[in-house]
């Protein structure tokens, strides 16, 4: 008998039918000779309802409160699935985050989960229930609420599959796998039957919002194995593995992008040691997570330092800089939420030159301007204007021959 983790999205569990059919999924797994353990997220549109309504009465909320407000579209879908799965002859009993508990850190609206107590999902496997827990959130050591981040169901499922060490974590969406590229975006991208751990980690971290990165970070961490796969139809979806030689043949598996994000410059900033500790540390200590850094060194002693930070957290940002202009020494700010970063990635980046120079002429060629470049060992992205991203991940799609079936193979 193996344990299954099965984590059902909101498009998957958006309508009282679909509840059925998830409900009917579950008990067939179990029917079959399996534990298992239902992760599911809010009905589709209700965490986005639970949002509109915190910012309708201020944009500076709490962000205690707002994890109050926001982790309560959960309560509703694991109720209901509980008593779709006993209205079909199952046996269910659902839980929210605080009950197993999933405990968190304090950092409300992305708090990361600590610790996961597994007793009693255990034994009720034992006694012959399918468990359903709410995803998305948990319960900090003080017993306040707390959410994951946008997309944390993901995690909660993983890392409860971690702790309970099942034998798979199934993640039910609502396309058929993980693709070259976002197929809502590009027709034309496919599916892939495999992908590792490394590139699903960039991708999601680079915007491919079919998995949160903090899953993909527990599944590499713990070894646990992860399938995306669809909730609507039959299939085998996409395997999360460990990477093996023939992956590094290729040298672009996937397009990923993201319009999530925004660009500050600060103008004039001494150069001089401890400046650049002085302004991350101040974000650092906000709970602001800063990507894509790039500063020039100047013959004048001072320079211009740009970086990127999530949109949510772009008027905080301005505002802690604006505040501490005259304490870094720096002489302005200034910010562009207009933008997008477009990202390749493969593993094939690895052993091989040439993709950044692949990458800049096809995008020249569109005459799309890049204004900012960060690498890695595996990826390469681009800050562009946000009005060209679709052109942008189109564009790279077929110069790496995504839509080919083979990717840009070095052939053998
Ligand atoms: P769920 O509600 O099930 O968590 P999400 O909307 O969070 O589903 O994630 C699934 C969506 O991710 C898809 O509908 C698709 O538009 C998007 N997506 C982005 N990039 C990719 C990709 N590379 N492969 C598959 N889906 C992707
Ligand atoms: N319901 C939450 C959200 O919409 C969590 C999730 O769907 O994974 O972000
Ligand atoms: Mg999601």
């Amino acid at each position: 008998m193996s344990l299954i983790v099965q984590k059902f999205g909101g498009t998957s569990v958006g309508t009282i039918e679909r509840i059925k059919n998830v409900a009917a999924r579950a008990i067939a797994t179990q029917q079959q000779g399996h534990q298992v353990v239902v992760t599911v997220s809010a009905m589709s549109g209700e965490t986005n309802r639970l949002v509109a309504l915190v910012e309708a009465l201020t944009p500076s909320y709490n962000k205690r409160e707002y994890d109050v407000v926001v982790a309560a579209g959960e309560q509703v879908s694991i109720g209901l699935l509980a008593i779709a799965i006993e209205a079909l002859g199952g046996k269910a009993r659902s839980y929210l985050g605080w009950q197993i508990p999933f405990v968190t850190d304090a950092v409300y609206s992305k708090a990361r989960i600590q610790d996961i107590d597994g007793e009693k999902i255990l034994k009720d496997l034992a006694d012959g229930f399918i468990v359903v827990v709410a995803g998305f959130q948990g319960v900090t050591m003080e017993g306040d609420v707390t959410t994951l981040g946008r997309g944390g169901s993901d995690t909660s499922a993983v890392a409860l599959a971690a702790a309970l060490k099942a034998d798979l974590c199934d993640i039910y969406t609502d396309v058929d796998g993980v693709y070259t590229t976002d197929p809502r975006i590009e027709p034309k991208a496919r599916k892939m039957d495999r992908i590792s751990y490394d590139e699903m980690l960039e991708m999601a971290s680079l915007g491919a919002k079919v998995l949160q990165t903090r899953s993909v970070e527990l599944a590499k961490n713990y070894s646990v194995p992860v399938r995306v796969l669809s909730s609507l139809e039959e299939g085998t979806g996409t395997l999360l593995t460990v990477e093996d030689p023939t992956m590094e043949k290729v040298l672009v598996s996937a397009i990923a992008f993201s319009t999530n994000e925004a660009k500050i410059t600060i103008i004039g900033v001494p150069d001089n040691p401890g400046v650049a500790a002085n302004i991350f540390g101040t974000l650092a200590g906000a709970n602001i997570n800063v990507d894509m850094i790039i500063q020039n060194a100047s013959a004048h002693h001072e320079t211009d330092m740009t970086f990127t930070v999530p949109k949510a957290d772009f008027q905080q940002t301005m505002n802690l800089l604006k505040g501490s202009l005259q304490a870094i020494g720096a002489r302005g700010v200034t910010g562009d939420t207009d933008i997008s970063k477009v990202s390749a990635i493969g593993v094939g980046m690895r052993s091989h030159s040439g993709v950044a120079q692949k990458m800049f002429k096809a995008l020249a060629d569109e005459r799309i301007n890049i204004q900012m470049i960060s690498t890695s060992e595996i990826k390469i992205s681009v800050v562009i204007e946000a009005k060209y991203t679709e052109l942008a991940v189109r564009t790279l799609h077929a110069a790496f021959d995504l839509d080919k079936g083979r990717g840009d193979s070095l052939g053998g």
